[in-house]
């Protein structure tokens, strides 16, 4: 038993010693211990001086720009401290409930990088043209997002309003077709660095949340050719409040799927980066999907390697997402636009009604767990929105 008092601070729940993630409440920032929080500032003294200063920040920013060797020796030292009988001097839980956004959100990233995501997209959108374009298993494709729309878990969704395309010319009002994307995010720390190998890639993750990249199909389905997505996307990018570390997911990288050509030099991976990851999505307390995020065709280290080639920076804070996760089956698919076939297939939720996109009031919840060491389970941090009618 170690002196934190919490029934879900254990190996067997998502969120017990194996997991640790880093989050900010009101008492600065913390770790996530079962259903509570550990702030870190009443006990700073139990760290050295140097990460003493960066745990007594008032957001994650500064250890984000700290470096993988400091990360480590954090996550050791609160290991000690949170399995130990006796509680160190100062400590007190909070509750999770003030968690707020944990770090200043640089540059945001979208990518694309399930392939069965793609095809369905490429389908659904194109569908007298090929699935695929030629250069996908060539190259994570991605476009560069709006970080400054990109808020916490729980913050409500105001459903945007646009152009459509219309019978007679384009029509303006609120969507019609709102809908969620499951992703992974991964949270960049470490030194300002372009031209990141693909080896070179854990000293530039600092940990993994779950994203909500809400997406407007009609206003994109009318925007989005030449240049990509736009305003369809910009509205709202909901995150989870509490970052997993890197290190607690060690048990889960797996070997991603290779596509059949070759890759570039630059692309070629010396370790596993994919993860063994499995989403939920729930609308309304339904569970409608479990997107399989180790069928990812482009890992983080690729994204990261791919995004740097041409001398762009990675910057501490940066949030990369991977794109919507669907596996190959119906019920794996990581969007509704995809699970309603495009609005024809609709969606049956338990209290008796059906949905293809989200109606107001519509409240989306996507969790994750993994495998960690010695048959615990790791969790990641639910990301939670609900929709609000248009201003
Ligand atoms: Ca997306």
């Amino acid at each position: 038993m170690t002196w934190i008092d919490d029934p879900e601070f254990t190996g067997d729940h998502p969120f017990g010693p194996q997991t640790l993630p880093y989050g900010v409440i009101d008492e600065g920032i913390a770790v996530r211990v079962g259903g509570q929080a550990l702030p870190l500032r009443p006990i700073a003294s139990s760290f050295g001086d140097r990460l003493a200063e960066l745990v007594s920040a008032d957001s994650l920013d500064p250890l984000l720009a700290a470096d993988r060797p400091l990360w480590s020796e954090l996550r050791a030292r609160l290991l000690e401290l949170v399995t130990a009988t006796k509680a160190p001097q100062g400590a007190a839980l909070a509750r999770l409930s003030s968690a707020r956004l944990p770090f200043t959100v640089g540059d945001y990233v979208d990518f694309y990088s399930s392939r069965h995501h793609a095809e369905n997209v490429g389908k659904i959108f194109r569908p007298d043209g090929a699935a695929l374009l030629p250069n996908y298993t060539h190259l994570p494709v991605g476009y560069h997002g709006r970080a400054g729309t990109v808020v916490v878990s729980g913050t409500d969704v105001v459903r945007p309003k646009g152009q459509r395309k219309g019978e007679h010319g384009p029509v303006f009002g609120p969507s019609v077709r709102l809908d969620i994307e499951a992703e992974v995010g991964f949270v960049c720390g470490g030194p300002v660095t372009s031209e990141v190998s693909t080896s070179a890639a854990a000293d530039h993750v600092f940990g993994v949340v779950l994203v909500n990249d809400w997406s407007a199909r009609d206003i994109q389905a009318w925007e989005y050719q030449p240049l990509g997505p736009f305003l369809a996307k910009s509205f709202a990018t909901s995150v989870g409040a509490w970052i997993t570390p890197l290190e607690a997911l060690s048990r889960a990288r797996v070997a991603p799927p290779t596509p059949a050509n070759p890759l570039l030099p630059y692309l070629v991976e010396d370790a596993d980066w994919g993860l063994d990851l499995a989403l939920r999505v729930s609308w309304n307390d339904t569970i409608v999907s479990n997107p399989p995020f180790a069928t990812m065709l482009w890992t983080f280290a690729q994204q990261l390697a791919h995004m740097t080639v041409n001398g762009a920076t990675v910057r501490p804070g940066d949030l990369f997402a991977s794109g919507t996760v669907s596996g190959p089956d119906k019920y794996q698919r990581g969007s509704f636009l995809e699970l309603s076939w495009g609005g024809k297939e609709p969606v049956e939720l338990k209290d008796g009604s059906s949905r293809t996109f989200l109606e107001d009031g519509d409240t989306v919840v996507i969790t994750a767990t993994a495998p960690g060491e010695d048959g615990t389970v790791v969790g990641l941090s639910e990301v939670a929105g609900t929709v609000r009618p248009a201003a």
